[in-house]
This record gives structure tokens, sequence and C-alpha cells, in this order.
């Protein structure tokens, strides 16, 4: 979390711009504004609170919708003057309704995966006969396990085999199917991203 004292308010008049991110998705929800009492305040409530401009007063984001941005972290920028707000949304963000006020296409093509593991979490424990994803989880670890060394063959002959189309369905069978399999051991894709990118800097750092 950022130290308040640090942004440079004099140069900005007391009202600094606050770019809000999903920060499971990096999806780029709103543009607000906040001023030195909206920052104590988000910081203070865990909740994100801008000063409206129209208003003239702290303004709670959801405070009448209900859709509460929950903090998770802020960052200050290069030099002090903008803030980037992580949280995790309790609704959509824009009062038209869409998700983002960018639009509902404003996350990276790649963050549809987060969003299908909160998917795979939410639908873990539905009734079997609702979710083909309840149903795999209560076959228990191995019948996932063995669905994952399944699809991974099966990706392997779509590349030698398989059009363009087949061998995205079979990635996509392997990632669902993998998501599912972490999801049982109480992993996620998070953790394996976080090693790639571990990996690749020590790759880096060995290059350079
Ligand atoms: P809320 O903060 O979600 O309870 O919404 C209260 C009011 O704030 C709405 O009626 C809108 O006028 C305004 N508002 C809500 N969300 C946004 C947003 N993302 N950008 C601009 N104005 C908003
Ligand atoms: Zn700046
Ligand atoms: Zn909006
Ligand atoms: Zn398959």
């Amino acid at each position: 979390m950022i130290d308040p004292n640090r942004v440079d308010w004099a140069k900005m008049d007391g009202l600094v711009p606050v770019v809000v991110q999903h920060y499971d998705t990096g999806e780029v929800r709103m543009l607000g504004y906040m001023n030195r009492d909206a920052l104590d305040a988000t910081i203070a409530s865990g909740l994100v609170t801008f000063f409206s401009r129209s208003r003239g007063a702290l303004w709670r984001k959801g405070e009448t919708s209900g859709n509460l941005l929950d903090l998770v972290d802020i960052r200050l920028d290069c030099d002090r003057d903008a803030l980037l707000v992580h949280a995790r949304p309790r609704g959509p963000t824009c009062h038209t309704g869409t998700n983002s006020c960018f639009g509902d296409d404003a996350a990276p093509r790649l963050a549809f995966l987060a969003e299908l593991q909160q998917v795979v979490a939410g639908r873990a424990g539905a009734p079997p006969d609702e979710s083909y994803t309840a149903r795999l989880v209560k076959a228990g670890l191995g019948r996932m396990a063995q669905k994952v060394g399944e699809e991974g063959v099966e990706v392997a002959l779509s590349a030698v085999t398989g059009s363009e189309a087949d061998m995205v369905g079979e990635a996509a069978d392997l990632l669902y199917h993998l998501t599912v399999l972490l999801h049982a051991r109480g992993l996620s894709l998070d953790e394996v991203g976080d090693e790639l990118r571990r990996r690749h800097s020590k790759a880096s750092a060995a290059t350079a």
C-alpha cells in the first residue's frame, strides 16, 4: 500500500486521477479522482472511495448500487501524480450496467483464463446434475487427473493430424481440465504463472 504523503498533491491542485483495474483479470474498470480525504477513506475502509467532482463530496463507489470495489492494492505512478488501484469488484462497475466503463471487452484476451478459474471455483460445489464441473469434482482426484492426461494426448494428436480448429478445441479442453485439477489441489493458474515468471527472470539474468 502507498503512503498518501508521497502523492504530489500540490502539483495536481489536490486531485489525482485513479485508474481502477480488476485485480484478478487485469480488466480496466473505470477512471475516477481522489483527493487526500478520498485516499485516506479508501485505505481506512478497504472500499474504493473517490472525490466526486460533480457533487463536490466523497463518493464511495457502489454506495447506492451495491457494486462496491474491495481494495487490494494501490500504486503511485513514476512522477507521483496518478494512482493505480487494484480491486475486486462486487458487481458491474459502470452505472450503465457494463462491467467496465470502457466496454465489456476491456480485459486482455487471456484474462478469460482468470474468469474461467473463478467459474470453476464457483461450480465445484454446485449440484452435480446441473454442472459438468461439479460431476468431475465429485468423481475425485483420480478422474480429474485422468482427464488431464487424456486431453494432453488429444492436444498432441491434434497438433500432428488435426486442423487448427481441432487443436484450439483440444487445447481449450486441456486448459479447462487443468484448471479443475489445480483447483482440486488448492492451486490455480496464478501459481503456475508466478512459476513461469520466476523461470523467465532467471533465464534473462543468465543471458544478461
Ligand atoms: P454507485 O457509486 O455505483 O452507487 O453509483 C452512484 C452514482 O454514481 C450513479 O448513479 C452514477 O451517477 C455515478 N456512477 C456510478 N458508477 C460510475 C462510474 N463508473 N463512472 C461514473 N459515474 C458513476
Ligand atoms: Zn504521472
Ligand atoms: Zn461508466
Ligand atoms: Zn479433448
